[in-house]
This record gives C-alpha cells, structure tokens and sequence, in this order.
C-alpha cells in the first residue's frame, strides 16, 4: 500500500487544497499560527515547484467573532452578514501571511450559479489558469452573501470538488478537524479505525461517514467523502488529513502515512461530462431497462427511445437528467435531445419510428453519448 501513495503524490503538480472552518479557528476566532504554518506549508510547496489553489471557509466564523456574537447564527442574513464581515479579514490574514513567503493572492468568490453556466465556468477556468500561470495563489470561498439555497453550493467541500475539475488538480487535499475516514463515527465509538486507502467509494462508506460537525464547520465527514466521491470519478486522488497537525501538507506531500487516501477511479469522466454529472442539478428522470443500463454501463453507447420504459419531471430539449433503473440506481445523468413529453410519447419505439410519432426526428439518440456521464462506481466499461 505505501507505493501507492507514493506513485499518487508522483504525478501530482497541481494541488487543490481545502481548509475547513474548524481548522481555521480557535476558541478566539481565526487561528493566526494555524494559518501561518499552512501558509509555510503551502509556500514551501510552490518554491519545490507545485501549483496551490486553497478553497478556504471561515468567512462566517471569523464575522462573528467581529461583531462578539457568541452563540450561533439562526438566521441566513445574519450568516450572510457575518460572512461579509468576515471574508474581508480573511483574506487580510491569508494575504499578510503569504507575503511574508514572498507571494500574492487574489480573491475568488462564487456561486452555484457560476459554474452551472458554461459560459461563466469557462471564465472561471481562464482567470484561474492565468493566475497559477502568474505564480499567485488563487484563495477561493463560496460568495455567501448572495447564495441561498439553489445557487448554494450546500459547504465548501462540494465547492472544492467543482474547482478541483476545473482547475484539472493532480490532488485533492482537504483539511478536516480528524484526522481522516473512519470505519464508524469515531466521536461516537471508541472502536472506530482509521481508514488509510479507499480504492472504491462504496455505499456502506458513504453511509458510515457522518454528517454531524463541529461547532464552526458545514456538511460534516459525509460531505467531504462525497467531494471525494467527485473528484476520485474524474481520476483526482483526494486525500482527507487533519489540518491542524503540524507541518502536515508537507508531510503528505513527502509521502507519509498521514489522513485518508482515496484512489482515483481507473474508469474517468472528462471535464465536460463530470460538469453534467456533478454540476447540473437534474430536471427529470429515465428508468431504463437491462437492455439499455448494459449498453450505457458496458458498452458506452447512447440512449436510445427504445431501452426507455418510463419517463418523470417535466424537462425541455438540453436538460440534464438522470439514467435509473428498475430498481432506482442511478446510473448516468445527461443532456437530453428531446423534451419530457416527446420521450413520453417515443419511449419503448424505435429510432425509425421517431419520425413517424413527432413528426420530427432531429436526433436519433434520446441522450447522446458525448453529453451522458456514466455515474455508477466500478465500472469494466471503457467509456469517458
Ligand atoms: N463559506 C463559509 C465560510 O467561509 C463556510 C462554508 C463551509 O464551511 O463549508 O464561512
């Protein structure tokens, strides 16, 4: 097991790290040492010639000791609020802190919303590469004084898995309060094992892994086994290590048995198809048959009208929707070239009978298979 650490760390040349809330702060708000000795880290890793992106949270934290507001926030504009306060003096920290190693930061906050846009993905993307290019560190946070609900990215876990495939990171490291994946709640249960490899995110894990957090943080162990999830789909190893622990981006870097290292997938999704899958919130639903699950599953192809036994939601030409079958898995999500109501009318038909029910026939496909992500875990098929 300890090569393939080794072989992982390797290939890896640029690194997105994540800091959590509760890493980032003690009992007095920001934890000044903490982020000086991440900031050595993460500083010492770009002079050995690696480019860092950190997802950062303690915006919220850091307001709220600000404004002397002990206990916790209730409301979502007092979050925002706080957040607003916040964000400004973290970015002071991290920035003070990084230029006393002789580097810049720049500020990136964004929405769900921002990255559901191609367009607007795209964009980000661009800026992002022209600043690794220039040798600055990219320092990005959700922006939570505008995000609610649907344009929320839900915690910076999720958030760090979406900048993880558009910056295409080498590595995932996300700093956590524990010090990694544990066979069961370990606050809970004095018996939990640390886990030190994960070659598949299964659903037993993904169960075990619990949603509680600490008293500063958002999502929790099962969010950050989710974001792995994510990235491990599009070939980005992730590892979960304990963030306040000394020294410990350059211990993992050195190959060290530190935290949990999740494999990536050996079956990978391209960028464009990892945005479907993980990007997109799903408009509808396809239950499929066995016919058509082997086909995507096995064989890489498209969806036909024909493997389509029932349709749900009410979606238009272009919208992302996910593949299940009879039982509910979900297998794939993808574009759709027809509407909810024209596949409710074409479903079970031939292709060649397209035409003849609609009146139409612009596509032969109901999902072609360049914009169908293969979701399901431990695949033997060789698409992409
Ligand atoms: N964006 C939030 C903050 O900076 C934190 C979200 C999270 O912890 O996941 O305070």
């Amino acid at each position: 097991m300890k090569n393939i650490r080794q072989d992982v760390l390797a290939n890896a040349k640029t690194i997105l790290i994540k800091v959590g809330s509760a890493v980032l702060t003690g009992s007095d708000g920001l934890d000044l040492k903490i982020i000086d000795s991440l900031v050595s880290d993460m500083s010492s890793l770009v002079q050995k010639g690696y480019s860092v992106v950190l997802v950062t949270s303690g915006a919220i934290v850091s307001g709220k000791h600000r404004m002397n507001i002990t206990e916790s926030l209730k409301s979502i504009p007092q979050k925002q609020a706080a957040a607003a306060i916040g964000q400004g003096r973290l970015m002071r920290v991290y920035s003070k802190s990084f230029e006393k190693n002789g580097l810049y930061v720049a500020q990136i906050l964004l929405t769900f919303s921002d990255v559901t846009d191609r367009q607007r993905y795209l964009n980000i993307r661009n800026t992002l590469s022209t600043l690794m290019e220039w040798g600055t560190i990219p320092i990005i946070n959700e922006n939570d004084t505008v995000a609610v609900d649907e344009i929320k990215f839900g915690d910076n876990d999720n958030l760090a898995a979406m900048i993880a495939n558009i910056i295409e990171a080498d590595l995932f490291i996300n700093l956590t309060s524990t010090d990694g994946l544990y066979d069961c709640n370990p606050m809970v249960s004095k018996k939990a094992k640390l886990i030190r490899v994960v070659s598949e995110c299964s659903e037993e894990m993904e169960a075990a892994a619990t949603d509680e957090t600490s008293s500063a943080g958002t999502g929790g162990m099962k969010s950050k086994f989710q974001a792995a999830k994510k990235v491990t789909a599009i070939g980005i190893p992730c590892i979960i290590a304990p963030g306040k622990k000394k020294k410990v981006l350059i211990d993992i870097m050195e190959g060290k048995e530190i935290g949990t290292l999740f494999l990536p997938m050996s079956h990978r999704l391209n960028s464009k198809k990892y945005w479907i899958a993980f990007t997109l919130r799903p408009r509808g639903k396809l239950i499929i048959d066995d016919g058509a699950k082997k086909a995507l599953l096995e064989k890489g192809k498209s969806l036909l009208p024909s493997g389509i036994i029932d349709v749900e939601g009410d979606f238009d030409l272009g919208d992302p929707v996910v593949c299940v079958d009879r039982k509910g898995a979900i297998l794939a999500k993808g574009l759709v070239n027809f509407s909810s109501a024209e596949i409710n009318k074409i479903k079970g038909l031939k292709t060649s009978q397209i035409n003849q029910v609609l009146g139409h026939k612009d596509y032969d496909e109901v999902i072609h298979r360049d914009n169908l992500a293969v979701t399901k875990q431990n695949l033997k098929s060789k698409t992409s």
